[in-house]
């Protein structure tokens, strides 16, 4: 829906950099940023297979989360001491984007309003009663909402019950990255359009790309779910890329806003992490995210696409009857990065080759995180954060194809039908 980005710089040619990021989505751009910042005189090359924003990145449902969000929990808070860490390394996530978009004006709908979460039925009801007894364990703010306070805010009567916690930023994310990468530092050059076919490593790593090579002694990983795709790395088989999916609905227009109600822009995520995550952007459109697939390929598969839509359509049918007949304009997906424990392979996987990889789907924030911390890691700079981001654990290992395929695609049925109607 933005305009056209100016023409993409592809790398031509051969060229030697001091590092090299593989990935310009928000981990790159982070660790691109914050590299440039600590080493103004040191030449980055960040690679990007396809135009920035264009990827999941660009294509989420724009939830800044701050407080601890873990896809496989019900209650979504757990151990208070990490619960506590995760939400600092969240909000130092929010705060150095915050302070970029502010100083170079990036128009990308910041609004600091929180997220909702909505509960439809029992089980949903009681995952929010833990959420809530779990944030004032954590002394956090939340208010909770009955269903006709629900309804006040999204229009529907579809919600039974709510709950409001305020520290979450909504975006529009692909005019959010598309935005960091115009307002790089100088010493950083992005190639775009540029997929790295094959790296080798060594105390020089070589990057093929289509039409060049780049050289350079310290390489940074920011591929995501893309990184299993590289076997030399070690990282296959730990990191699993899951394929979540989001439509758009068309623009709605005067009428139809009014009959829907409620407030102009709104964020809610399901009770149940495995269900519908829904927003109504400020600009008039609905988005809807759910559903969850193993796709080892990292691919999002037309077919699979056709039947996600039509899954979209009546998640949206089913919250919105007011508004019959509005089509999904859009529908996407996009790769995450999972792991069985929620642990992550950040750090120095193999010499001069540093992992910010796997964000376990909340890459705006985790991704920001990793990537900055990364770049402080590489040249020694030593945080508060970082000690809490290495203390993360590494990713559990996991039991070889087909058993591991058949491990996560039935454990991701069995959530998704235990989801029941909050999907
Ligand atoms: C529909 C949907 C909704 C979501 N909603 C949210 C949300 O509300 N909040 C949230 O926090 N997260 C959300 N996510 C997850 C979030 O988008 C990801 O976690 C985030 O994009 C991860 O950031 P990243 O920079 O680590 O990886 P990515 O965004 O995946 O970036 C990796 C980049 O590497 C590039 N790359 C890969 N391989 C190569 C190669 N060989 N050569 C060159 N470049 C390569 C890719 O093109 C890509 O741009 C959602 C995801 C989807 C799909």
């Amino acid at each position: 829906m933005l305009p056209s980005p100016p023409p993409a710089t592809p790398l031509r040619g051969d060229i030697k950099a001091d590092w090299v990021i593989l990935g310009a989505g928000l981990a790159g751009l982070a660790a691109a940023r914050r590299l440039a910042e600590l080493q103004p005189d040191a030449s980055i090359a960040l690679v990007e297979a396809r135009r920035v924003g264009f990827g999941a990145a660009g294509r989420n449902s724009g939830f800044m989360i701050d407080l601890p969000h873990d896809l496989n929990s019900h209650d979504y808070t757990g151990d208070r001491t990490k619960d506590l860490q995760q939400i600092r390394l969240n909000r130092g996530a929010i705060d150095y984007l915050r302070d970029i978009v502010q100083r170079h004006s990036i128009d990308c709908d910041w609004r600091e309003q929180g997220k909702l979460h909505g509960a439809v039925e029992k089980h949903g009801i009681k995952a929010l009663e833990a959420f809530a007894k779990g944030l004032s364990g954590l002394d956090e703010p939340y208010s909770t909402l009955n269903a006709a306070e629900m309804k006040a805010v999204t229009g529907t009567d579809f919600y039974q019950a709510g709950l409001h916690a305020p520290g979450a930023v909504l975006v529009q994310p692909a005019a959010l990255v598309r935005g960091l990468a115009a307002a790089l530092p100088e010493n950083v050059q992005l190639y775009e359009d540029t997929a790295v076919h094959s790296i080798e490593t060594g105390a020089r790593h070589v990057l093929v790309t289509d039409h060049g090579r780049i050289q350079s002694p310290r390489l940074i990983l920011a591929n995501n779910a893309y990184a299993s795709q590289f076997g030399g790395l070690g990282l296959k088989g730990n990191i699993l890329p899951v394929y979540t999916y989001g439509s758009l609905s068309r623009q709605l227009r005067p009428d139809e806003l009014e009959r829907l109600g409620g407030e102009e822009s709104w964020g809610l995520i399901p009770a149940d992490p495995m269900g519908t995550t829904v927003r109504r952007m400020g600009f008039g459109r609905i988005c809807i995210r759910n559903s969850f697939v193993y796709r080892p390929g990292i691919t999002a598969g037309r077919q699979h696409l056709a039947r996600v839509k039509a899954a979209h359509q009546r998640s949206f049918e089913r919250r919105f009857s007011m508004l019959p007949g509005i089509d999904m304009e859009y529908t996407w997906g996009g790769a995450l990065c999972l792991t069985r424990n929620g642990g992550t392979p950040f750090g120095e996987i193999a010499p001069g080759v540093f992992s910010a990889v796997c964000q376990n789907g909340l890459g705006l924030t985790s991704g920001t995180t990793s990537g900055k911390l990364i770049a402080e890691y590489a040249v020694g700079i030593e945080s508060e954060l970082l000690d809490i981001m290495l203390q993360i654990p590494k990713p559990a290992s996991n039991p070889p194809e087909p058993l591991l395929g058949l491990g996560v695609r039935s454990t991701l049925a069995w959530k998704e039908w235990h989801a029941g109607s909050e999907l």
